[in-house]
């Protein structure tokens, strides 16, 4: 039922408009507009309406500190993202965190709203972190609609930077393999992740992964879906995997514990909901998604 329906954070509403962005002067008179809106971050946090998770408050272009993250344009109107380091939000709003207004999403079925406001707070919090050139370390500077920085000191310029996480559901006949981190909730199990490293394909990422942290050795690899994860952001590849033997060795320094579990007991927990002795994340995890699909696919 979860094959082809995207997570949360997936799905940006809004038309980019590349074209706009190096072109300083039209993006300019753009923010002076009557169609322009503008969506507020106070560390990280855009201000929404007060008490509804799913409509932005917009502001005006003077309450926005610093540089402008250009969006891009829906039918009418162009949005930009700014932040603020007021941190007392204005009477009807309130500063809400992404986590929050990701699961209410969840919640009520799907909303493209967290895919727009994940796009501001990731491009603003790499500005944030990335005030000086990597390569000669002067004060570099925003450009291309915030899409880049420049330095003018050596003509370096920087992007936005994704951090690409393999996620994977590892099965082996009619068991798959979810282990379980030592900050999880009671009972909690989950796909293995990690981290891709420089210079691999996702397959080799992920038979990496399932080696270092479960002892177990995987042959295919198929990518089912992804999901932008604005924390700081990453980008969640899911995948199904084939383990090749059943034997877990875990390293406790990366997991705390991972089982095979069967069909049954996944759409047990799936249909009861989960307590403190097994339960599994929920849709607003591409690892939900993952379980669905492989609990729905046909036995090997
Ligand atoms: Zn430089």
């Amino acid at each position: 039922m979860y094959f082809n329906e995207s997570c949360i954070f997936a799905e940006f509403p809004l038309n980019p408009l590349d074209e706009l962005r190096a072109k300083e002067d039209e993006l300019e008179s753009l923010k002076d507009s009557a169609d322009a809106q503008f969506i507020l971050y106070h560390e990280g946090n855009p201000l929404m309406r007060r008490g509804n998770f799913e409509t932005p408050l917009y502001v005006s272009r003077s309450d926005c500190e610093g540089d402008l993250v250009f969006l891009g344009k829906d039918g009418k109107h162009a949005y930009f993202a700014g932040k603020t380091s007021i941190p007392v939000p204005p009477k009807d709003g309130e500063f809400v965190d992404m986590r929050s207004i990701a699961r209410n999403a969840t919640a009520n079925g799907f909303s493209k709203t967290p895919s727009l406001l994940a796009r501001g707070k990731m491009i603003l919090d790499w500005h944030n972190r990335h005030q000086f050139c990597a390569n000669c370390g002067n004060e570099s500077h925003s450009m291309k609609g915030g899409y880049a920085r420049h330095c003018s000191n050596c003509d370096t310029e920087h992007f936005p930077r994704v951090d690409p996480v393999v996620i994977m559901m590892v099965q082996m006949g009619d068991k798959c393999l979810l282990g379980r981190g030592a900050h999880f909730l009671p009972g909690m199990y989950s796909a293995l992740a990690g981290f891709m490293e420089p210079g691999e394909t996702i397959e080799e990422a992920v038979r990496r992964e399932v080696f270092e942290e479960a002892g177990i050795r995987v042959g295919d690899v198929s990518y089912i879906k992804s999901q932008p994860w604005p924390f700081p952001s990453s980008l969640m590849i899911g995948v199904v995997c084939e383990a090749l033997d059943d034997d877990i060795r875990i390293d406790p320094n990366e997991i705390e514990d991972a089982k095979w579990f069967d069909k049954n007991e996944i759409e047990n927990v799936l249909a009861q909901g989960g307590d403190d002795n097994f339960r599994v994340p929920d849709k607003l995890a591409i690892a939900r998604h993952l379980l669905e699909h492989w609990l729905n696919s046909p036995k090997k």
